[in-house]
């Protein structure tokens, strides 16, 4: 019997309950579909640095070495503002995708009918949309060299440097084609090859990865801002974008707000296969430790819930659970039950995190 580990860190704010919501639900599948996990809990952020005095213990960081997949809640909050740079909370994330060498990060972007009316767009531009943004995370332009602000003659010039390395190029690409073939098959990659040479540069190493290994997966090309525009013009043309760390950056979160709310959107960051063949992960949701809410039972935790069926998805190898899990919150939302980001005007009292909670597994129990 193959083992399952997850290494848990709940972070800061609502971290820590949102996550508690996921613990239950990892608990049910342990329980009824045979999955059982080796769970781990540890502490990141500032919850990590009131205890030891940095974001991200030594003993953590290798525990996250050694697992399956992490999870993690958020990181952050007021009480963290002022800290020096290289001991505030979010430095605690940063490490983990460093030192894992997290390249390919995705962002889901799905449109729950029930949510539909959430988005900023029409309703029937964004009804039943399923997209897959596949940003290149450790490289780009912000890491390439020379950076800097420097003085030149009388006035300062801000330097910064878009790099890639066909390496780096060949390996997100080909996450990006695993990914399509585990979809409907197509991917569109973007960028500037108009005026960027790291464009022209992408732009064939894709095509190459593409010609060599995945001459079955459909393959378009497009400018990154022309990608922009068609993604709120027609975004269910797509179905798994790949770009750069900087256009991804951008394009993921346009993307992510044609769903409505923060509180529903999952990610994960993934890295080289390991030993096992499964690959680095981190699983955590796209939003923040929300102090304005923190504490008050409000938080949503479906992004962190459905972040969760990302890893059934992608660290386990479990796609039926994972499709299990995501139509279980489907079916919340589509019952009226909302927590209270999700409410509309004349709406009924909202769900509080609980009993989000409740409503998921008792879906799941029903899906059985
Ligand atoms: P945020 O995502 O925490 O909150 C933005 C707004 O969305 C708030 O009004 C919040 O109440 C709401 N919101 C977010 N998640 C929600 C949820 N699950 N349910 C209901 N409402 C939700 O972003 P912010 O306010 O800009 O940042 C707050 C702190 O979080 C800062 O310290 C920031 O650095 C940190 N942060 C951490 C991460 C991370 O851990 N990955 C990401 C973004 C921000």
């Amino acid at each position: 019997m193959s083992t399952r580990s997850l290494l848990i860190l709940p972070g800061d704010g609502i971290g820590p309950e949102v996550m508690a919501e996921v613990r239950r639900i990892i608990d049910w599948f342990g329980e009824t579909r045979g999955l059982a996990f080796e769970v781990e809990e540890d502490l990141v952020g500032g919850a990590a640095y009131d205890m030891h005095g940095t974001p991200l213990a030594d003993a953590t960081m290798a525990k996250a070495q050694e697992v399956d997949a992490v999870l993690l809640g958020a990181v952050g909050g007021p009480k963290y503002d002022d800290l020096d740079f290289s001991v505030k909370p979010e430095r605690g994330l940063l490490r983990l995708r460093k030192e894992m060498d997290l390249f390919a990060n995705l962002r889901p972007a799905q449109c729950f009918d029930a949510l539909a009316e959430f988005s900023s767009l029409k309703t029937e531009v964004v009804a039943g949309l399923d997209i897959m943004i596949v940003r290149e995370l450790t490289s780009g332009v912000y890491f390439g060299e020379p950076r800097g602000i420097i003085e030149d003659g009388n006035e300062r010039v801000g330097i910064n440097t878009q790099r890639y390395t066909e390496s780096e190029i060949a390996r997100v690409a080909r996450s990006a084609f695993e990914l399509a073939r585990r979809r409907s098959n197509r991917v569109c990659s973007m960028e500037k090859a108009n005026v960027m040479e790291s464009g022209v540069l992408w732009r064939q190493v894709v095509q190459e990865v593409h010609d060599a290994e995945y001459p079955d997966v459909e393959l378009s090309h497009m400018y990154a801002d022309a990608g922009a525009m068609q993604l709120t013009r027609w975004p269910r043309q797509f179905d798994v974008i790949v770009t750069d760390n900087l256009f991804g950056d951008l394009l993921s979160d346009l993307a992510a707000m044609l769903t409505g709310s923060l509180g529903m959107l999952p990610s994960a960051s993934l890295g080289a296969p390991m030993a096992n063949g499964r690959p680095k992960a981190l699983y955590e949701p796209v939003h923040g430790s929300a102090p304005d809410i923190a504490g008050e039972g409000k938080a949503n935790p479906c992004a962190c819930i459905l972040s969760f069926a990302m890893a059934l998805r992608y660290s386990f190898d479990e796609g039926a659970e994972a499709d299990r899990l995501e139509r279980a919150v489907e079916s919340v939302l589509a019952k009226g039950v909302r927590t209270a980001d999700l409410m509309n005007a004349e709406g009924r009292a909202p769900a509080s995190t609980r009993e989000m909670g409740d409503a998921v597994l008792a879906a799941l129990d029903a899906s059985v």
